[in-house]
């Protein structure tokens, strides 16, 4: 697929102190791509569009270029100690996809110029944990490879870890716009993943995004530039024949890399689960969606903010957990299971 290309982009004027967003618009005005200036990212409004849903899906490819002003980084537990904020917002239209509320009513793209400040703070994280090593997420709250062809944020980001002796990054994406980080001085501290799926899972949830063969040949590049490679599994679904289609993707994914130098690999693996509210929203903005949110098949688990997720009852969410792990260990014995949840 095309690396995104905004259809229009807002800057918060303040952010034209930095040098990426004056880069950043020279650029898209030598596009011709419309610009608009706002002053805060409250305002941008008028997202054109005659709908909600209209509204919706120009949202997503709109960029906004602004200053990130909350150092504060949230924790991201199971996978790192602190998700590191580059971005939010993303193009993709994965049915399940969580941002559909955490992102609530601004799911447009949003990057931060900001970037010196945001290391600094990320120092001083890592300052008050060393010697112990402290993790970095990258996409907690977008797919930031996506967007990175555009900004080289991520790039910096690795570049910035790649020097420091207790710093270690990581972020996943389904996207296949890799060639810019090819080269960037990680140092091994940087884990790539990639997000795979069934081929129902990917054609039924996932429009917007790289199919899985353009996937594992970005895997295939990253992991030939000495990047530490890992695979999320994610969401686990069990669709009709789910065993069979998850064995396949196991096929898929050792076949494909086959020769390739597989420094530690690992695996993570992370059931599908829905929350009341994101339900009702991805029902107005997929109507037509398979997505099978039934509360009555799931079990409740409480959650953060007092909004419960729905996942799968205990037995069937072990039989998944075994079921992919055995997959895991059957293909790629020499991998590391990170975690089920
Ligand atoms: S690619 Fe990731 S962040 Fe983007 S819509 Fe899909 S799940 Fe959400």
């Amino acid at each position: 697929m095309k690396p995104f290309m905004p259809q229009l982009v807002y800057i918060e004027p303040q952010a034209l102190e930095y040098p990426l967003a004056r880069e950043l618009k020279d650029k898209f005005e030598g596009m011709g791509i419309e610009i608009r200036e706002t002053t805060s990212h409250n305002q941008v409004r008028n997202i054109p569009g005659q709908n909600e849903l209209q509204k919706y899906r120009n949202a997503k490819s709109t960029l906004v270029v602004g200053i990130r002003r909350t150092l504060k980084f949230d924790t991201s537990k199971p996978s790192a100690e602190y998700a590191i904020p580059l971005a939010t917002g993303c193009m993709g239209h994965c049915h399940y996809c969580y941002l559909q509320t955490t992102l609530g009513s601004k799911p447009y793209i949003r990057t931060y110029v900001n970037l010196d400040e945001i290391f600094e703070q990320a120092q001083k994280y890592i300052d008050e944990r060393a010697p112990e090593i402290t993790r970095f997420e990258a996409a907690c709250t977008s797919d930031i490879v996506g967007i990175d062809h555009l900004t080289h944020s991520l790039k910096k980001t690795i570049e910035f870890i790649g020097q420091t002796e207790f710093g270690r990054l990581r972020f996943v994406t389904k996207y296949q716009h890799v060639d810019h980080l090819l080269d960037a001085k990680h140092n091994g501290k940087t884990r790539f993943r990639f997000s795979v799926n069934s081929r129902y899972v990917i054609k039924n949830f996932e429009p917007g995004t790289s199919s899985f063969d353009d996937r594992l040949e970005a895997a295939r590049k990253v992991a030939t530039a000495g990047y530490p490679l890992g695979f999320i599994v994610a969401p686990i679904y069990r669709h009709e024949g789910w065993e069979e289609g998850y064995q396949e993707l196991f096929e898929r994914l050792k076949v494909s890399l086959e020769g390739v130098p597989l420094n530690g690999l690992t695996f993570e693996m992370i059931q599908h689960r829905f929350t009341k509210p994101a339900k009702n929203v991805i029902l107005k903005r997929y109507p037509k969606t398979k997505l099978e949110m039934d509360e009555e098949k799931r079990k409740y688990k409480w959650g953060r903010y007092g909004i419960g997720k729905y996942v799968y009852p205990t037995e069937e969410a072990a039989e998944l957990e075994r079921t992919i792990k055995g997959y895991i260990h059957e293909y790629f014995p020499d991998s590391e299971v990170q975690y089920f949840t």
